[in-house]
């Protein structure tokens, strides 16, 4: 299975009860001043009134938690925005209180613990252990450098990923993150937790100079270590990152993923391939950054983990007061070319202009 059974089992539960009842005051959406009802460019459903909106549009509700408890890192990687927007407040971090209550509001879940470097927090293992106590699936994003040092702060859980970040082979990798050395000891890092009875994931972000082969020749390689899967998102400009040249417009993403089918049959890929279709251009997808909600040192951050309009101080917020409708392709010059995992997975994963055939696809891709 590529996923536990409690976590497959536990997010489908939790999707279909929240479709059912989905909390109300999360789901206004004010009128668009065009008077076109659908602000996401998704399928039109027709209504009572006439209107034509998508019904699952009015259903948000967060999937996963992007939980930053600090932004400072142990390395500057080129198409990494974090170490710039947040410059200020590099040296402040989130109180391990701050992290719990952030994951009791929201409610998601899943729980993305990122940052900055995470195992750079000196909490982190209380951290872990206290999301996980709360039943929650965590996806522990390093770039392993630390891991080493750090793993016997952690203890194998069927909910615990530990999700190591590796942008191509050990030339590509060294030189996105600007240092020698990484790439080995990331793979160090896989195999000692590995080793130790931990999941480990990796994540690869696809710029512009990326070679599919090179992340085919990766796969390939990480086979030895029976990594338990693979992410992959199409690098996306943050406002904050000076070199835009590294990242990836729509025609980019649909030349760079036209063959990924091949991939997927060769390796265990924990993207849907419903976000692999749309990623080749043959579905739409609307953005639905309200189901990836951002949490860091100056609040729940608006409207996404890639562009920040907002900061507010709770989940309630940030889920009433952003203009979610003004969002997405079309809608905003920034969000033109972007198709990353953060902002569409989730839209996806809701089921969001499927089939029932998709549904079916997704059974069987989550099963084997
Ligand atoms: S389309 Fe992308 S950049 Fe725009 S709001 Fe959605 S996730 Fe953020």
């Amino acid at each position: 299975m590529r996923f536990p059974l409690s976590m497959t089992a536990g997010i489908a539960g939790y999707i279909f009860k929240n479709r059912l009842w989905p909390r109300p005051e999360w789901q206004r959406d004010p009128v668009p001043s065009n008077g076109n009802g659908n602000p996401f460019h998704i399928l039109h459903t027709k209504s009572n009134n006439g209107t034509t909106r998508h019904p699952l549009i009015h259903q948000r509700f967060p999937l996963v938690l992007m939980l930053e408890p600090l932004h400072a890192c142990n390395l500057t990687c080129e198409g990494c925005g974090r170490i710039r927007e947040y410059e200020s407040t590099m040296t402040q971090r989130l109180s391990l209180d701050q992290c719990l209550k952030a994951v009791d509001e929201c409610g998601a879940p899943v729980v993305s613990i990122c940052g900055g470097e995470p195992l750079l927090y000196p909490e982190a293992g209380q951290l872990t252990s206290a999301i996980l106590d709360r039943g929650r699936h965590i996806y522990l994003c390093t770039n392993g450098l630390l891991v080493r040092k750090r793993l016997g702060e952690f203890k194998p859980h069927d909910h615990l990923f530990i999700n190591i970040h590796l942008d191509g082979l050990e030339k590509t990798h060294d030189k996105v993150v600007e240092r020698k050395g990484v790439f080995r000891e990331a793979i160090e890092a896989i195999r000692a937790a590995k080793a130790a009875g931990f999941k480990v994931c990796t994540n690869t972000t696809v710029y512009k100079e990326t070679d599919m082969k090179e992340i085919e020749a990766l796969f390939e390689y990480l086979k030895q270590f029976s990594v338990d899967g693979h992410m992959l998102s199409p690098g996306y400009g943050y406002s904050s990152v000076d070199d835009q040249e590294i990242f990836l417009t729509r025609d980019d993403v649909r030349e760079k993923f036209a063959d990924i089918e091949r991939l997927e049959a060769h390796y265990k890929l924990n993207n849907s391939p419903l976000y692999f279709d749309f990623l080749k251009g043959g579905r739409k997808l609307p953005c639905t950054a309200w189901a990836n909600p951002t949490y860091n040192i100056k609040g729940w951050k608006a409207p996404c983990y890639l562009i920040t309009d907002a900061h507010y101080k709770t989940f309630e917020e940030l889920m009433n007061q952003t203009p979610w409708e003004s969002y997405g392709h079309g809608n905003d010059p920034r969000c033109e070319h972007c198709m990353t995992h953060c902002g569409f997975e989730p839209s996806a994963a809701l089921g969001i202009n499927s089939k029932f055939s998709d549904n079916l696809k997704l059974m069987v891709w989550a099963l084997r």
